[in-house]
């Protein structure tokens, strides 16, 4: 700066000289003077010149590479050029943050709607435009309410009382493929509102599933209590002959055994979902399996039917299956009891241990008895599912027996196949992957 200041005044006083020297004798001061502004016009002149390079460049912006301006201009223009270049790289900066933020967002699993004061959308997420059915570039700048029309939401919207959500089905639920929406509205900024939507489908399913579950076991226990309790009344205000008392302490004692069962299936059924997976290193022997199976039918056939079925199990199996074999005898007796309550004396009843040509095997129980319509074949292993509801009672099943077998195949990594026709049998056939199957050690050194 000091520089210049003197560059100035040296050419000032170089201009103060020459007018001095060239201006007519009597009028040196004048000539002098004049001089002066002349060498003072002539540094504004360059001045300006320098000043407008570095305006046309500035309005050029990027386009133009900055001109070469020395003096004064020339640092005004350096210093705007590092300022300008810090500006870029701040944006830049801020534009990749923004990037990120963005992408972070369209991976949430709830979808994020953000909408201006007049309530158009002005972004959503991926998430946001599978729930309402958006298109992520064709709304955008669409109002919500054109988009979405569903009254519950309408109202809430009205209401402007943002403190709790409501939940709607999604625009695109169906009868066979139902949509719950859980959407909120939070204010912020200028009037801006943000759109939050969480499907809660599943969690609703889960929650009529536990309120229906609830109200079964209820069902199922309030029955024989309640008729437990009337033969209670019956003997404590009826003078019965002992004949008679001994059919009504019958008739409780099986009551109480029905209790027994559904109690202890609960049970087994909430040990399964609550225990970890089951081991694969623990092997059983698929006959050991078969014999104690055997054992629990002939009993079960002798005591309700008459004659008694014709039961067959497989003998000389070689296989150890890997697993829990509480669980595996738990689903085998199922299966094998239903065979033996559902079948009519003199019935046939085949249990079979099948190798299968991919590896795995398949342990099937095949009956004679009634058969089972296609319409229920989908639902026999949802909890307390019954084809025939007045005849639950006289086969004594829980109508959990099944449910427990298709928790013990998925366990196991196994498949339960359901084969039926009215009137020709069943075949119920939990086939086992190859990791869980083993051939017995006597047979490898055999
Ligand atoms: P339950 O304790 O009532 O037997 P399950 O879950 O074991 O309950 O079976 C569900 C329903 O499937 C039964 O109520 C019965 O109607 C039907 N079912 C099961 N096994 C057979 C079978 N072998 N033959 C005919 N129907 C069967």
């Amino acid at each position: 700066m000091l520089w210049r200041l003197i560059r100035f005044f040296l050419l000032q006083a170089l201009g103060a000289g020459l007018g001095f020297a060239l201006w007519p004798l009597q009028y040196p001061f004048q000539g002098a003077l004049l001089g002066t502004v002349l060498a003072g016009a002539a540094w504004a002149l360059v001045d300006l010149g320098r000043g407008a390079k570095l305006l046309h460049w500035l309005r050029e912006g990027a386009l133009v590479p900055m001109p070469e301006v020395p003096g004064l201009w020339g640092e005004v223009g350096t210093r705007t050029r590092s300022l300008l270049r810090e500006r870029e790289q701040q944006l830049a900066h801020s534009d990749a943050r923004l990037a990120e933020f963005l992408a972070a967002i369209q991976t949430s699993p709830n979808g994020v709607v953000l909408l201006d004061a007049q309530g158009r959308i002005e972004w959503c997420n991926r998430t946001a435009a599978e729930h309402f059915g958006f298109d992520q570039q064709r709304d955008l700048g669409q109002h919500l309410g054109n988009l979405l029309r569903d009254p519950v939401f309408a109202a809430y919207q009205a209401a402007h009382d943002y403190s709790h959500a409501v939940v709607i089905p999604g625009p695109r639920s169906t009868v066979s493929r139902p949509m719950r929406l859980s959407v909120d509205l939070h204010a912020y900024g200028d009037g801006r509102r943000l759109l939050l939507s969480r499907d809660v489908t599943a969690l609703e399913q889960a929650e009529a599933m536990r309120r229906d579950f609830v109200a079964n076991v209820s069902h199922e226990i309030r029955t024989p209590l309640t008729v437990l309790g009337g033969f209670v009344e019956t003997l404590q205000t009826l003078q019965l002959k002992p004949q008679e008392q001994q059919r009504y302490l019958t008739l409780m004692a099986q009551q109480a055994q029905r209790m027994h069962l559904l109690v202890s299936d609960l049970l087994t059924l909430s040990r399964l979902e609550g225990s970890p997976p089951p081991p694969l290193e623990e092997w059983h022997s698929v006959q050991a399996l078969m014999d104690d199976c055997e054992r629990e039918a002939r009993a079960l056939s002798a005591l309700v039917a008459a004659p008694p079925h014709i039961l067959s199990f497989s003998s000389n199996v070689h296989t150890e299956l890997a697993g829990a074999s509480s669980e595996l005898l738990s689903a085998m007796s199922n299966l094998v009891s239903n065979a033996v309550r559902y079948t009519p004396g003199g019935g046939r009843i085949d249990v079979v241990w099948t190798p299968l040509p991919d590896g795995r095997a398949e342990l099937s129980v095949q009956d004679t008895g009634p058969g089972i319509s296609p319409e229920h074949l989908p639902r026999l292993t949802e909890r307390f599912y019954r084809v025939d509801r007045s005849r639950a009672r006289e086969t004594g099943g829980t109508g959990l027996g099944l449910a427990i077998v298709k928790h013990v195949a998925q366990r196991h990594g196994a498949e339960l196949k359901i084969e039926s026709r009215p009137g020709q049998g069943s075949r119920f056939a939990i086939q086992f992957p190859a990791v869980r199957l083993m051939e017995s050690v006597q047979t490898q050194f055999a």
